[in-house]
């Protein structure tokens, strides 16, 4: 069946029956968008047509007594395309969901599907989680290497000193801790992304989307230090907040999302 509909003022269309229904999911036609088809006297709100046409496909489930009236408002649902009245649905940003799709629509945003103002798609916990879980082992390992060397290297001169040994473990600390602030600063501010974050697939942005700046990745480090000293708590933030952030996006007013 051959529908048209009204897209900016335009006639758009010929479209069949799925593609109307993908357009209407996707807010492209919405319950009041006039459509037609062949056979239809006039244009009519989408919402009308669509009861119409479910109706004589399937009458024996027509809702007896319970007629829609067209003061009622109604609105499509993102997920299955089908029209339900307003009250039964709930509303998310600029769409409908109805209360059978519910629980797989909280589902899909649960699991960071999520897509942002800018059409990114916000990075989840689990997947942070395993980008720090990698630049963790690469940095564990840089570090490791580097204690070996100082530790071979100086152990015949330190010998049996405990304030050379201890002088030693502090110098390695500092190391450590500036590789650390170096290499998220660097990795960060030129790519958007630490090797961790580079291998799954997320980075680093400000709130608008734009590149993070040195300044604001070297602040970032400090920033994921508090999360780290408030338990992880800061890092866990990320899993209940709306658009992923951790408490260190917070304060340096960056998201974290999916490349592309
Ligand atoms: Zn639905």
């Amino acid at each position: 069946m051959n529908w048209f509909y009204v897209d900016a003022g335009q006639q758009a269309g010929p479209v069949d029956d799925a593609q109307l229904e993908a357009l209407a999911r996707s807010g492209k036609v919405q319950a009041d968008t006039l459509v037609w088809r062949e056979g239809m006297a006039d244009w009519q709100p989408y919402r009308q047509a669509k009861s119409a046409a479910s109706a004589a496909a399937a009458p024996a489930s027509a809702q007896a007594g319970d007629a829609p009236t067209e003061t009622t408002r109604e609105a499509v649902c993102v997920e299955c395309g089908r029209i339900f009245s307003m009250d039964d649905m709930i509303r998310h940003e600029q769409g409908y969901v109805c209360a059978n799709c519910k629980p797989v629509f909280m589902q899909k945003l649960k699991e960071g599907a999520k897509v942002g103002t800018g059409g990114w798609t916000y990075a989840g916990f689990w997947i942070r989680f395993a980008a720090v879980f990698l630049d963790g082992l690469i940095l564990g390992a840089v570090n490791f290497a580097i204690g070996m060397v100082a530790g071979l290297s100086a152990g015949q001169a330190i010998g049996a000193e405990p304030t050379a040994a201890l002088a030693l473990q502090l110098v390695l600390i500092l190391v450590q801790l500036a590789i650390g602030i170096g290499y998220e600063t660097f990795m960060i501010g030129k790519y958007g992304a630490t090797l961790g974050k580079m291998a799954c697939k997320i980075r680093v942005v400000t709130a608008d989307g734009e590149p993070v700046t040195y300044l604001r990745a070297f602040g970032r480090y400090f920033g994921k230090m508090l999360s780290y000293f408030t338990c992880s708590i800061g890092f866990i933030m990320a899993a209940f907040d709306d658009q992923k952030r951790g408490l260190h996006d917070h304060i340096c007013n960056t998201r974290v999302i999916y490349q592309n």
